[in-house]
């Protein structure tokens, strides 16, 4: 990739560089609800720059852009969207472009208030992390036999609930629910193992009819970008409701996601190789190519009243064993349609070592061991006050493209 130079001040660092130019959704005290795109410390105002006629050849109606969500503006298509993004570079990169004399396209991210991207129509979690699975089969079923016979044939899921999907920022309340003490009945109350899960989620960008597969060398088409996603978790309450049908009442109450939607053509330059699949899978999985991404993640977790946050879990989501392109023509090999605005997370992205384990089940091995924090405080599970902190980005050859951060704080339950 060439280095190229914009004119507008972008801090070192910054995940908002040049190279990605994410989409989201943004108010102010004097806008409504509009299509935004972030670069360095500033959002560029879509339906501004659509009236200064800067994307004129694109053809986007102005609707598309002043929007409550993203979604019309991803259903023009990819020619149109990432049209947005190189001609948005090419005018950031020339001294003489009329943007660099508009100070109404640019807008300060402390007067605007972010909202949830996407409309979301259906929410698929699936369990792709070979290192998370076997931790979580070591803890709960067989040391010896942790994988279940199906895994490494077919990206586990489950189809979640998108009407809990919340933008970063947003608060959420401990749970309450039905659990099973192991020494008696059942009982009814706030959970006490409250975890959040370190996921990435995919956004589909492009409709597949009823009956359509979508094939692994097809599904970046279909794919519009991505987004940080902390699947919140109730272990108490899942641990017992989740056989045999699985997840329900301990993962439905509420997931967060960052606001800023990163297209996938932005994480071009960051593809790797996945990890070997042993054994092969079904010829509808096999793929060629190179479709895992390194992006590095962390989790940081700030308690009630302190300024600093300490760093429990870095991760990669290189590591997924089932790549994207996997995951999505899995989902619809038997017919399955997927919408624009549908979500499907990664599962719990956990690594080899355990500081890179995704979630505070395996971080405290099922409680039983603690997590220090810099304030010398402790931790198994989540407390009320605490606020989860997820963090990613690319980087190499000094290009750098993040997304920025999904932060909420969990509220005692009410
Ligand atoms: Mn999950």
């Amino acid at each position: 990739m060439t280095n190229i130079e914009p004119w507008i001040h972008i801090p070192d660092n910054s995940d908002f560089s040049i190279y990605n130019l994410p989409f989201g959704i943004f108010s102010t005290a004097n806008s409504s609800k509009r299509v935004g795109i972030a670069i360095g410390d500033k959002i560029i105002d879509l339906p501004e720059v659509i009236r200064l006629g800067l994307l004129d050849s694109l053809n986007i109606p102005l609707e598309a852009a002043k929007n409550e969500f993203l979604n019309d503006l991803i259903a023009l298509g990819k020619k149109t969207t990432n049209g947005i993004r190189k001609k948005l570079q090419k005018h950031l990169c020339d001294e003489s472009s009329p943007l660099k004399n508009h100070d109404a396209c640019f807008v300060d991210p402390s007067s605007a208030t972010m909202h949830l991207p996407v409309k979301v129509g259906d929410y698929t979690d699936f369990y792709s992390s070979i290192e998370h699975a076997t931790n979580v089969g070591k803890m709960f079923r067989d040391p010896e036999n942790a994988l279940l016979p199906n895994w490494k044939h077919l990206p586990v899921g489950y189809h979640g609930r998108s009407s809990s999907i919340v933008v970063s920022g947003t608060d959420i309340h401990r749970p309450k629910g039905q659990t099973k003490p192991a020494d008696s009945d059942p009982v009814f109350g706030p959970s006490k193992r409250m975890d959040f899960e370190l996921e990435m989620a995919f956004i589909i960008g492009k409709d597949s009819s009823l009956g359509e597969t979508v094939s692994t060398d097809e599904a970046e088409d279909y794919i519009f970008g991505m987004v940080l996603f902390n699947d919140w978790s109730a272990r108490d309450i899942q641990k017992w409701e989740y056989v045999p049908l699985g997840p329900f009442l301990g993962k439905n109450f509420a997931s967060s996601v960052s606001p800023w939607v990163v297209p996938l053509e932005a994480l071009d330059s960051f593809r790797v190789s996945g990890p070997e699949q042993d054994p092969k899978v079904l010829p509808y999985l096999q793929y060629s190519g190179t479709k895992n991404y390194d992006i590095s993640l962390e989790v940081q977790l700030q308690p009630e009243g302190e300024d600093e946050s300490s760093t429990i879990c870095r991760s990669n989501f290189k590591y997924m064993y089932w790549n994207m392109a996997q995951q999505l023509a899995h989902h619809t090999v038997n017919g399955c349609n997927v919408r624009i605005g549908d979500m499907m997370a990664s599962g719990t992205i956990s690594g080899k070592e355990p500081d890179s384990f995704g979630s505070m089940l395996e971080l405290s091995w099922s409680g039983s061991k603690s997590v220090g924090l810099r304030n010398g405080q402790e931790r198994t599970f989540l407390e009320d006050g605490d606020t989860v902190i997820m963090k990613g980005f690319s980087s190499t050859d000094g290009v750098r493209v993040g997304f920025g951060e999904v932060r909420s704080k969990l509220l005692p339950a009410k």
